[in-house]
């Protein structure tokens, strides 16, 4: 039997008209038994603001209601309400139990739960949407096979659980019904198994996963745009979406900023090769773009990405001369910091890097802390500078096709650029610009490269 596991985000099951739009790509394609859903739109947020410390009643009770508002507006739509309103009922008065529990006790596997209401509340609404239209469905409890760690706000699958449970509880029910789960969430391994949740975004990971545990044929994410683009169309007018693309170039571009993947999904899929698609719930005609292990013809210009609020790490030393083991220091003394790098050069007497605020151990703001630089300072002179943007070229055979630099140099002719990587990836030409000319330096390289 072939298989694909439809996934819809936030905003494609906002509401009843949206998640009949859904349900419509689902049923027009026979070979979609698993959909996954995404808590409608703003929902985890609002459940997110319930999980704080000192929360005073009024609010608490204010949060509950919108959330109530957001999911009645699609019961009351159904023909058959009854169908399903005790169900969300229930739900509804969990979380209440929850919030208030979560003020007494703020522990993280009762934030968890709390946040894990959202996908409860519209898995169950999709799947009553989809018997409206007679077809054969119900909500399952992801948590059945979602084995994860008990590392709650960011759980890690256990892959090889994941598949077992999946294969034992999930696939026999594949073939008389469709089968609507929840994304994010998922339960650890604690006898009563205790909620967790992937981290924010997280539904195209469950997907994949779900997807790769059922050696599915394909696995869609459906969301607001019509597939990856050469480049943020708010920026170039004239980006165009990319109908096909490798495994690697789309890895390539999440990592480099690109927002329509979260760039954990991309990797369950990468192991099992299995292909990705990606399209607007919006506008399911438009088509969207397929990530593939191979693709034809790779061309060697495939997108620009650009990744805001970059710091530069400038460390010089005199030491370093003619001189070992001092990188081996500085990558000690960072990783001892949980600081993942991302670009790198080297001079003689110099080291530039920049840091990778998604890979490191920290939220943001306190990447780097007065310790650590204090630290670095001990052996070599420390530089920092901030309000950076990465601007990334994307594509393939990039090191080794001439005419890439004069072309690319030349569209850069008027700006600054104050750190160049080039030759390490053949995916990837990296330029770091001031923040107020990203805008500029995005535009100008995606005429040249993409609109002639
Ligand atoms: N509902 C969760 C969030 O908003 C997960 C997701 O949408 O992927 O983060
Ligand atoms: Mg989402």
């Amino acid at each position: 039997m072939s298989l694909v596991v439809a996934k819809f985000g936030g905003t494609s099951v906002a509401d009843y008209t949206a998640m009949n739009r859904c349900a419509d790509i689902v049923l027009n394609h026979p070979a979609t038994r698993i959909v996954v859903v995404s808590a409608s739109s703003g929902v985890t947020n609002l459940l997110v603001e319930l999980a704080q410390p000192n929360v005073i009643e009024s609010q608490r009770l204010a949060v509950l209601k919108k959330i109530a508002q957001i999911q009645y507006a699609i019961v009351d739509r159904l023909a058959r309400p009854d169908d399903v309103a005790a169900t969300v009922d229930s739900l509804l008065s969990r979380v209440d139990v929850l919030s208030q529990r979560f003020q007494l006790e703020p522990t993280k596997a009762i934030a968890d739960e709390l946040l894990s209401m959202g996908e409860q509340c519209s898995s169950a609404l999709f799947a009553a949407v989809i018997r409206e239209r007679g077809v054969v469905s119900s909500a399952f409890d992801v948590r059945q096979v979602m084995r994860t760690d008990s590392l709650f706000g960011r759980a890690e699958p256990q892959i090889g659980e994941l598949k077992t449970l999946a294969t034992e509880k999930l696939l026999p029910l594949l073939s008389q019904q469709i089968i609507v789960t929840q994304g994010f969430i998922g339960a650890d391994a604690d006898a009563d198994g205790n909620t967790t949740t992937l981290g924010r975004g997280g539904s195209d990971y469950s997907a994949a996963l779900l997807a790769e545990a059922l050696a599915a044929e394909a696995v869609e994410i459906w969301t607001d745009v019509p597939g990856i683009f050469t480049t943020d169309p708010r920026l170039a007018p004239h980006a165009t979406a990319i109908p096909e693309i490798s495994f690697n170039e789309a890895a390539e571009m999440a990592t480099f900023g690109a927002k329509v993947l979260h760039p954990a999904t991309i990797l369950p899929a990468v192991r099992q090769q299995i292909q990705v698609f990606v399209g607007s719930s919006k506008a399911p005609e438009l088509g969207g773009t397929w990530i593939r292990h191979e693709v034809e013809n790779p061309p060697v210009y495939r997108a620009v990405a650009l990744r805001r609020d970059q710091t530069l790490l400038n460390l010089h030393s005199l030491q370093m001369l003619h001189a070992q083991g001092f990188l081996a220091q500085t990558f000690a003394t960072l990783a001892k910091h949980k600081i993942s790098v991302d670009l790198i050069t080297t001079s003689e007497v110099n080291v530039s890097l920049t840091l990778d605020k998604t890979g490191s151990d920290s939220s943001g703001q306190g990447l780097l802390t007065e310790v650590l630089l204090q630290e670095l300072s001990q052996h070599c002179r420390v530089r920092v500078e901030d309000k950076l943007a990465l601007v990334a070229i994307i594509g393939n055979r990039i090191a080794t096709t001439a005419g890439i630099c004069q072309q690319v140099f030349s569209v850069l002719a008027p700006h600054n650029v104050r750190m160049i990587c080039q030759g390490a990836s053949p995916h990837n030409l990296c330029v770091l610009v001031h923040e107020s000319e990203a805008n500029d330096v995005v535009a100008a390289l995606h005429r040249s490269l993409f609109e002639v």
